[in-house]
């Protein structure tokens, strides 16, 4: 089979099947082209897509000017490694912690690198200035928390098949409920040697739990009485998803460390960032960290042509509304519903309960039967399907939407 032969959905998931590993298990779409909220499969049936890549691609599928920008970078420099200055990364450094609000970031590449790079920059700053004693330092992190896949990373995890047989685990994470303060209060007050708190503003893997109001105010003043760093991991809420350009600023909530990823660059390309001010980010000397990638000139001119999308085209604000009208819709109809237990979250990131066991198939059934139907959206831990399509729908699109998720429920329901 010639390498650019055309092929049909099953060809190309029979190919993956067998020359590929099986670490995910993706719905059945083949999926060969997007434009704004649309993917079309390579029968050429189209669909809304309601995942976003996860939450990264916020600004549209192939949007033209981040495609646009990636194009000319491409045709020009695309990559000198940090052994050399490049002259796109100043400048994205410069507008993106004016867009920010921060001194200085570090660039990387995936969302578990810059988690992994923000652990670094805590550990290290609990070492030189806290003043914690070599090796002591301890961060908290939540029940049910997803960072990324790295070692360290699912060694702080409590889902099972994440972390199965893959230790040793690396030491260092003391774990607390999620959305509880005194459990905070208590981690904080009984471990000496704490450096950091990390977590996501809203928990999106689990399951869109969005916290209590209130807490992750209450959770920084927690952080700052302590003098332990507050981190967010907004790989997923950032960049507009939740109504706000970051899911913190709901509550006016500046963390310490701030880590960004997905759609930072629109889904275009990876880029993942951390951000700080000079007193945390200055613990960070040549040699100690780095990334082959990271910073690159064409990483730079995506990232900032994302950033400007979101801005030009008030995407925050169209998340607020149009979040707000998918839950009312939702809400509308929920209580004729058997099937549904409630819809719950925050600007484009939502998730709808079903009325089913946590290992029954039915969430998966009706993501099957809402591709039938023209929506792509995936559970998320058994019973959960989260809702996230890309932030540049309008409302008749939502609506629509909304249509064909309520007409799939009913014939569930039957
Ligand atoms: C997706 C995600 C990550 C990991 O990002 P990758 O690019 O897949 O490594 C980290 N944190 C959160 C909250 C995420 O949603």
């Amino acid at each position: 089979m010639a390498v650019l032969e055309h092929l049909t959905s099953q060809q190309a998931i029979d190919l993956e099947n067998k020359y590929g590993a099986h670490n995910y298990h993706p719905l059945p779409v083949v999926l060969s082209k997007g434009e704004g909220v649309y993917v079309w499969d390579v029968e050429g049936k189209k669909y809304y897509d309601f995942l976003s890549a996860y939450s990264a691609v916020n600004q549209g599928h192939c949007h033209p000017k981040i495609v646009g920008a990636m194009v000319e970078q491409a045709k020009t420099l695309t990559l000198t490694s940090r052994a050399f200055y490049n002259d796109m990364l100043g400048k994205y450094e410069k507008y993106a912690t004016e867009t920010f609000g921060f001194d200085k970031l570090l660039p990387m590449n995936t969302g578990a690198e810059a988690v992994e790079t923000a652990l670094k920059v805590c550990r290290r700053w609990a070492y030189q200035k806290k003043g914690i004693p070599e090796n002591q330092a301890k961060v908290i992190v939540c029940e049910n928390n997803f960072h990324g896949r790295t070692t360290t990373i699912i060694s702080f995890s409590n889902d099972e098949v994440a972390r199965e047989n893959y230790g040793p685990y690396t030491e260092g994470f003391v774990k607390i409920e999620y959305d509880n303060l005194t459990a905070l209060e208590n981690a904080l007050k009984s471990n000496p040697h704490v450096a950091g708190f990390l977590v996501e503003p809203i928990q999106g893997e689990a399951g869109v739990y969005v916290p209590s109001e209130g807490y992750l105010k209450e959770a920084k003043a927690l952080c700052e009485k302590y003098n332990v760093l507050f981190i967010a991991d907004e790989v997923q809420t950032g960049i507009a998803r939740t109504g706000k350009m970051l899911a913190v600023d709901h509550e006016g909530v500046k963390p310490d460390i701030l880590i960004l990823g997905k759609a930072l660059s629109g889904g275009v390309y990876p880029v993942s960032g951390v951000l700080a001010n000079d007193d945390i980010m200055e613990v960070i000397t040549p040699g100690s960290h780095g990334s082959t990638f990271g910073g690159n000139p064409v990483a730079a001119a995506v990232s900032t042509a994302a950033l400007e999308v979101i801005k030009e085209e008030n995407l925050a604000q169209n998340a607020e509304e149009l979040g707000e009208l998918f839950r009312e819709e939702l809400n509308k109809f929920i209580p004729s519903c058997d099937l549904v237990v409630k819809v719950r979250g925050k600007g484009l990131l939502n998730a709808i309960v079903i009325n089913d066991t946590e290992d029954s198939s039915t969430a998966w059934d009706i993501c099957m039967a809402l591709k039938e139907n023209g929506l792509l959206a995936k559970p998320t831990h058994g019973n959960i399907i989260r809702f996230a399509p890309p932030l540049v729908m309008d409302r008749e699109q939502l609506m629509d939407c909304v249509s064909i998720i309520i007409k799939t429920l009913n014939e569930f329901t039957k």
